[in-house]
């Protein structure tokens, strides 16, 4: 993996970095100089793991992608300062090039090392399944909700497999699994255009729970964990619709 640290180093150095790319999709937000000690020691430590991760229960992982550990060793990791809350760690692309970002303020520094290889894997698992199927802009609603479910929920998914190989769908699962699809069903049946889009940002930002669509998604591949390679491969045309008539019978 490549670490691009440039806009971290300035910051380090008491110089202010906003020209960067990323700050041309996200506003810049002056970093608080409080935070240099902290985000030094955080620096070091993310690069120590970026360099040494590797997944340990990686069988669904090369079954979805077997190139895997390829895109793995290539991708590119920006590590930041200047994003605004709650941006922590996410997938960009520019020039055709699709980056992971890390703001190291916002990921706050008594994140432990399990944390951010967690971290680590869910944003490289987004690149992977951005070689197959790539976002568009210009779609409608349904087909944005359907892409965000499907892309968040196999990041999600299988992320927290490999920290959770032991995982039981129990009762407090389908607790949770059912409130968000109440939401998502909610979202899905939305017809004014200011409104979905509202929907379209809570659907993966705000508490971990209260992420509808990633909660659902990731929970119904958990669930059916055996057809995954299946799933994966029908793309994310009508997955909200899947999930759905899956559930509800
Ligand atoms: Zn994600």
């Amino acid at each position: 993996m490549n670490i691009d640290d440039s806009i971290v180093q300035a910051y380090l150095a008491g110089r202010i970095c906003k020209d960067h790319w990323i700050f041309n999709l996200h506003a810049f937000n002056e970093p608080d100089s409080r935070n240099r000690q902290d985000v030094e020691k955080l620096s070091a430590r993310i690069k120590e793991n970026i360099l040494s991760f590797t997944p340990q229960k990686d069988k669904e992982i090369k079954l979805l992608f077997p190139d895997f550990y390829e895109i793995r060793a290539h991708v590119s990791v920006i590590l930041c300062v200047g994003l605004h809350q709650p941006y922590d760690a996410m997938v960009r692309s520019y020039n055709g090039r699709e980056f992971i970002i890390f703001d190291l303020i916002n990921i706050g520094n008594d994140v432990d090392t399990s944390t951010i290889n967690g971290l680590l894997l869910h944003e490289i698992l987004h690149v992977c399944l951005h070689e197959k199927y790539a976002s568009e802009d210009n779609v409608p609603f349904l087909d944005k909700m359907d892409y965000l479910v499907f892309d968040e929920g196999f990041a999600h998914a299988l992320a927290y497999f490999e920290h959770f190989p032991n995982f039981k769908y129990d009762s407090l699962a389908e607790e949770r699994y059912l409130k968000s699809l109440e939401m998502l069903e909610r979202a899905l049946l939305e017809t004014n255009s200011e409104k979905q889009e509202e929907y379209l940002v809570m659907a993966n930002t705000g508490n971990y729970w209260d992420k509808f669509g990633s909660i659902c998604g990731k929970m119904y591949l958990l669930k059916n964990m055996d057809k995954i390679v299946e799933i994966y491969n029908d793309g994310p045309r009508n997955f909200c619709k899947r999930i759905c008539n899956d559930t509800r019978g």
